[in-house]
């Protein structure tokens, strides 16, 4: 990609009224623009990023038997008030409109009540049981505050999983496999170390749920952590439960802010039995499925990569999820030999997969397209110029350490080529 092709710019100031800095260095860097409080545009660098986050997801959630579907947002008042879950006195977070042929419809903010009447026609026996479905999907919610840029928003993509099971067994075998999914999830997105399995209140069978929460001063939510025992609680089970239990003292535990990047839950039969999700057991007993929902926030967990890792020269992407690996930062254009000569740089790196941008802005000072490439945050920046083209090397700089490496032409191709 080139810069010059690229419709967004990078700006010096976020807008005034952006209080979050997971939306001030996103929004100066070109990543996403607000719409409106709790509605962002996600442009092409930021759309990058979240597909990014996204396939991580998808691999891990197949990696533990997970199908893919996508549900609709638009939902009747019916199922929902089956579950009681349709009156804004229940839920304060819905959206609802009318339809021009009459009736009202909400905008589903979250689906239980939406894959369990879907699976009613494909469950009658234990034979049909385990399975586990997800989505990737647009969720909205009325959310009363909009402060956190894009960690909270009133429309957002939710990754939301949800496990049919036939026993208790088999549902904490996937309970289990999904809380090891999202810790790979979280490590692979370069969040993991900060990101604790928090015991919190709520699920059937068990004491707890999970939260993922991750330790960040951004963060709306408090846990308490001991970092040495690994261990952390929410407020509700801190107050609540019997430590003991979790191997800590109360002493042990230090109160700190967090974000929660995702959740899982027990839910037990409450929404199979609710709606009317039954199979026949081995021995012809009806009973009800036994059910579990997981959710991850993509844009929630990249809002929390850019705040935990950026410096205060800009973002700093884990190669991971960088919209691109290398940042080629192209000096003296207007010489017509070196702009050959980076072209030459930029298609041979192009052909080797390498995902790179091309910083071929003629105009530009060098001064200038450091300060936007240490704000854009691409991992490794590699300046081509008169110079490299005179000496043949080149300078590559890892934006996160800053250490910086010179290379030929052949090494810098090796170098990235044996990279993803
Ligand atoms: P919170 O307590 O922060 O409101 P929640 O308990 O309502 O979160 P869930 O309903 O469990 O969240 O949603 C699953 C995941 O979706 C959350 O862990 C979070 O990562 C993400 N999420 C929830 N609400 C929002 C939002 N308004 N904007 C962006 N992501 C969200
Ligand atoms: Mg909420």
């Amino acid at each position: 990609m080139r810069q010059t092709k690229l419709f967004t710019k990078t700006r010096k100031e976020a807008p005034a009224d952006e209080v979050a800095k997971n939306a001030q260095l996103l929004s100066r860097a070109g990543y996403i623009y607000k719409n409106m409080a709790g509605a962002y545009s996600f442009l092409p660098l930021g759309l990058k990023v979240i597909d990014k986050i996204n396939t991580i997801v998808r691999e891990e959630m197949d990696g533990i038997g997970g199908q893919e579907v996508h549900m609709p947002s638009l939902q009747e008042s019916t199922l929902w008030q089956q579950s009681d879950r349709w009156d804004d006195e229940k839920v304060d977070v819905w959206f609802k409109t009318k339809l021009k042929a009459g009736g009202e419809v909400g905008l589903a903010w979250t689906h239980e009540e939406v894959i369990t009447d879907i699976m009613r026609q494909y469950v009658s026996s234990y034979k049909d049981l385990p399975f586990f479905i997800y989505q990737i999907q647009t969720k909205f919610r009325n959310e009363m505050r909009a402060k956190s840029g894009i960690m909270r928003t009133r429309e957002f993509w939710m990754k939301d999983l949800y496990s049919f099971c036939a026993t208790e067994e088999q549902h904490a075998e996937f309970y289990e496999a999904c809380a090891s999914a999202y810790q790979r999830i979280f490590d692979r997105i370069g969040i993991g170390e900060k990101t604790y399995r928090t015991f919190a209140s709520g699920g059937a069978f068990t004491k707890f749920s999970h939260e993922f929460q991750t330790l960040a001063d951004a963060g709306e939510d408090i846990v308490y952590v001991s970092e040495q025992k690994g261990v952390a609680v929410n407020e509700e089970v801190l107050a609540e439960a019997d430590l003991s239990e979790l191997g800590v003292d109360k002493e042990d535990l230090v109160q700190k802010k967090s974000i929660e990047v995702g959740n899982i839950f027990s839910l037990g039969t409450k929404f199979s039995e609710a709606i009317g999700l039954y199979y026949k057991d081995s021995d012809g007993e009806q009973r009800p499925v036994i059910m579990g929902s997981y959710g991850i926030g993509p844009a929630r967990a990249m809002g929390t990569v850019v705040d935990l890792l950026s410096d205060e020269k800009g973002i700093v992407w884990p190669e991971s999820v960088a919209p691109f690996t290398v940042h080629l930062v192209g000096l003296n254009l207007d010489d017509a030999e070196v702009r050959d000569h980076s072209e030459g740089v930029y298609n041979a790196l192009h052909d080797r997969g390498i995902e790179v941008l091309f910083d071929d802005r003629v105009e530009a000072r060098p001064g200038e397209k450091f300060a936007d490439s240490d704000l854009i945050g691409i991992p490794y920046r590699v300046v081509v110029s008169k110079k490299t083209k005179e000496e043949g090397k080149f300078e590559v700089v890892t934006r996160k350490s800053g250490e910086v490496r010179y290379l030929t032409e052949d090494e810098l191709y090796a170098d990235f080529g044996t990279q993803s």
